[in-house]
């Protein structure tokens, strides 16, 4: 009777072995786990802390194609998970804290398990880079934004705010100038990081005023962000600014801590792609922010994911043939 009970009430075992293996829940993971599961390749999602990615911590996202409306983020994440389970993909929501690439089957450790895959697909994306001042998390999606493709159109007329002096910094205030009233560029130092084309360019723009040797020390508002504090390192003189949001470009750091010494980096820390979407390590690929940083954008991520899926589903045949 006892162990009649006990059987009953036992959970179903995860399996610890699969086709394929993907790391990180974003565009470029769902997707992925979409073409592989559809291709009938077991497959499972380790999502990590964030599931959903970026998109989790955005508002209105209306550059995504199919939503004619424009979709809030969490909820595109939210539907693309669903799709996901329904193609029959196994997710954990769990972290990866170690990998081993060496030998195959590879391994891949979480905090609770160890699970083995034929192939891996790396969607660990990239974290944007925080000024890691008062009032940045608050107002985080509130008026302050890591992204002005996605979220520029809904700053239309205001005196915008960007931080840093990189090329990303000058694009993204490019960019906004065709919204904006103004676009204030605040610098920390007195000259630019950016490439001299891309500096040319925004100082030729009369709708750019840069504000040099400055630092944002707060950021401040009610629903929304309405203020920014800035200190001037060389004279420490402070200033409140009225504002109506504030893009962070600062850079990014990808999530490639887990994969230094087996996967391949370029020099800023990304992964460095061999043929399409395969690494240097065959039989794990990559796709995403964590080895993009030029586009960025969740259609690409999602775009990278189809393209590893196809290669994974390819590397696995020729490999079954062996
Ligand atoms: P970068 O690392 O090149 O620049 C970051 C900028 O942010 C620097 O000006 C840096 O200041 C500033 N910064 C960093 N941390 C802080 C902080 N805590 N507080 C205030 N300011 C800070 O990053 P990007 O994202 O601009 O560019 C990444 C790479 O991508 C680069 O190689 C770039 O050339 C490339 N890129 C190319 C583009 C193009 O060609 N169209 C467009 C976008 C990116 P400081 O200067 O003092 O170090």
């Amino acid at each position: 009777m006892q162990a009649e009970i006990r059987a009953e009430n036992k959970k179903p075992e995860i399996k610890k072995k699969f086709d394929v293996i993907i790391i990180g829940a974003g565009p470029a993971g769902y997707t992925a786990a979409i073409y592989t599961s559809r291709a009938k390749r077991e497959t499972l999602i380790i999502s990590g802390i964030l599931p959903g990615g970026q998109l989790m911590l955005t508002t209105e996202v209306e550059n995504y194609p199919g939503f004619s409306e424009g979709i809030m983020g969490p909820e595109l994440m939210t539907t693309m998970r669903k799709q996901t389970e329904r193609m029959g993909t196994t997710i954990i929501d769990d972290e990866v804290v170690n990998v081993d690439f060496r030998r195959k089957p590879f391994k891949i450790l979480t905090y609770s398990e160890e699970y083995e895959a034929d192939a891996v697909i790396i969607a660990t994306g990239a974290t944007p880079r925080k000024l890691g001042v008062k009032g940045e998390q608050e107002f985080s999606a509130k008026g302050v934004s890591y992204c002005a493709t996605c979220d520029g159109p809904f700053f239309r007329n205001q005196e915008i705010v960007v931080a840093g002096g990189g090329d990303s910094a000058m694009e993204e205030a490019m960019f906004l100038t065709k919204f904006a009233k103004n676009v204030h560029v605040v610098h920390r130092k007195d000259r630019l990081r950016a490439s001299k084309i891309m500096q040319d360019r925004a100082f030729e723009n009369n709708k750019i005023k840069f504000h040099w040797n400055s630092v944002i020390e707060e950021i401040k508002g009610n629903e929304k962000v309405n203020q920014i504090m800035i200190r001037n390192v060389s004279t420490n003189q402070q200033e409140t600014m009225s504002i109506g949001g504030l893009f962070v470009a600062i850079g990014h750091e990808p999530n490639t801590k887990l994969f230094k010494g087996q996967i391949e980096l370029d020099d800023q820390g990304y992964i460095a792609l061999k043929n399409h979407t395969h690494t240097n390590i065959d039989g794990v690929f990559a796709a995403g922010d964590v080895h993009d940083h030029r586009y960025r954008q969740a259609i690409t991520a999602a775009g990278f994911g189809c393209m590893a899926a196809i290669d994974v589903d390819r590397y696995l045949s020729e490999n079954s043939k062996k």
